[in-house]
């Protein structure tokens, strides 16, 4: 059973049939394929990573337009890559899963859906990664507001900003996306910026006719593009996010100087200047952001939030300004893995529970006590230099090996070793203090206790070298009842 029909879920079912896993079922709680790119499709939605790099290497496409692809086109290209292997056969629309329990004697898994519905599954695979619950904050009044509110990751394309006055609350990779956007059509725009970010330009020149012809007709031409992609994110980007490093002293010079060319105004330019390192939060990069909150209908409000009242937002010097409509930029609850979905261990133990220090897992996959439970995209996985989708890609790897391994032992289950999974962890977070995310700065890669436990902490070649070969000796094996 795989939940969730983004890229981990699409991917999944791919790899598994290709091993000759071909008792699969897909349930997703959309109408559609894609996962994170059909839920936001906010104006401006388009992916940091090159779209060469951005997708599957098994399932690639030599047609992209541009080097960095916008949501409908990278949307449209994972419907495509679905219906080329006939997922849709396979795949429940429509249908979220409640609870998931494990019965060891009988070494299966029961969901349970929101209807009532249940399933039973040997295997669960989990694709529902780190970014898939919108985070809508608990801002006194929020109730109160007559107007019309909205999350990113779920936009009222029905609701016309035309002529309005419109608020934005928050400054991320989204809504540096949204609002240059966004700034065009509203005829007032409030952003409420709690801390800004480091960004970069972005220059995105569309492929020519004559590229496209080379990626689809001269063999390796379109590898090597993607190669060269991934080594330069591997490495001159990931150098960045070494703690104190000469690539972090060039990233921040960078910066700086392209704040300064782009914003004369000395004040704003102060207040749009962070004051943690480079690379702690996403670098992000836009050619647009900087313009857009120079535009005279745009006003960038730093002092905070107080509450919000029927008509408008008061901010914490006190002043109110009236708004129509307040749109939610405020990121994902991302240090909630697996969340909103029950799951139950081998001895009866929540998942969410046995992770109150922080979510862990095995490779970032696999967690003791929770047999036959694979999650991709998992804690500790998420990248700052490069495309998660070659994670993903290793850990599609990693489960389809532990799979053959079990089939070929006749293991109906397995679970890592809790010594392994810790061990394991321990070195993670060691070699995280090396790197910038560790630093003094609000992001989604930390939970309340200031660990960090979405990202992995060094560089990719050390994940896929880890991932080729599973390290079976790390696991637990059950054997069928005799
Ligand atoms: P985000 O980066 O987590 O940004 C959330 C923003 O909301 C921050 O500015 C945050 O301020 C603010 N915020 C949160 N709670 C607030 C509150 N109570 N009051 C005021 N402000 C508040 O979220 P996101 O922009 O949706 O991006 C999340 C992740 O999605 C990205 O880092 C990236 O991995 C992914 N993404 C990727 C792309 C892409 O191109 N590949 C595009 C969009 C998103 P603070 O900074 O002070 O916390």
């Amino acid at each position: 059973m795989i939940i969730g029909a983004g890229v981990s879920g699409i991917g999944s079912a791919i790899k598994l049939r290709e091993a000759g896993f071909n008792d699969l079922h897909i349930v997703e709680k959309s109408d559609s394929f894609g996962g994170t790119w059909h839920d936001n499709s906010y104006p401006g939605a388009s992916c940091d990573v090159p779209a060469h790099l951005y997708s599957l290497s098994f399932a690639p496409n030599p047609n992209w337009s541009v080097h960095y692809a916008g949501q409908p086109e990278i949307l449209a290209h994972f419907q495509k890559v679905a219906e080329d292997h006939h997922l849709p056969d396979i795949t429940s629309f429509g249908t979220e899963i409640a609870s998931a329990v494990w019965d060891h004697d009988n070494a299966e898994w029961t969901l349970r859906t929101t209807t009532g519905d249940t399933i039973v599954a040997d295997v669960v695979i989990s694709g529902l990664g780190q970014l898939n619950r919108p985070n809508i904050p608990d801002i006194e009044g929020l109730g109160s507001f007559r107007g019309t509110t909205f999350h990113s990751a779920r936009w009222n394309h029905e609701h016309d900003l035309t002529g309005k006055h419109v608020a934005v609350i928050g400054t991320g990779a989204s809504a540096i996306q949204f609002v240059p956007e966004v700034a065009k059509q509203v005829d007032h725009l409030d952003l409420y910026q709690r801390s800004p970010n480091w960004v970069l330009p972005r220059v995105n020149p569309p492929y020519g006719q004559a590229r496209k012809w080379a990626f689809r007709h001269v063999p390796g031409v379109r590898w090597l593009h993607r190669a060269a992609i991934w080594a330069k994110f591997e490495w001159l980007v990931g150098p960045v996010f070494n703690s104190g490093g000469v690539s972090n002293k060039k990233a921040t010079e960078a910066a700086t100087k392209f704040l300064t060319e782009s914003v004369p105004d000395e004040k704003l330019r102060a207040r749009l200047l962070p004051d943690y390192p480079i690379g702690c939060t996403r670098i992000l990069g836009s050619s647009s952001w900087y313009p857009a909150l120079q535009q005279p209908n745009v006003e960038v409000i730093t002092s905070g939030i107080s509450r919000i009242v029927a008509d408008g937002i008061i901010d914490s010097d006190g002043r109110h300004r009236r708004v129509d409509t307040i749109i939610f930029g405020t990121g994902f609850r991302t240090t909630e893995f697996l969340s909103p979905i029950d799951f139950r261990g081998r001895d009866g133990q929540s998942i969410h529970d046995s992770w109150g220090d922080g979510a862990e897992a095995h490779m970032g996959t696999t967690a003791s006590g929770f047999p036959n439970l694979f999650m991709l995209y998992g804690p500790n996985t998420n990248l700052g230099h490069n495309s998660i989708i070659f994670m993903i890609e290793q850990q599609l790897r990693y489960i389809v090996g532990l799979l053959e391994k079990m089939r070929k032992l006749g293991l109906v289950a397995l679970e890592p070793r809790p010594e392994a999974q810790a061990s394991y962890n321990e070195w993670v977070q060691e070699q995280m203090k090396k790197r910038v995310w560790v630093a003094d700065c609000s992001s989604w890669y930390k939970n309340d206790s200031g660990k960090v436990v979405n990202n992995w902490p060094t560089s990719t070649v050390k994940y896929w070298r880890r991932c080729r070969k599973p390290d079976f000796d790390s696991y637990i094996g059950y054997r069928p009842p005799s």
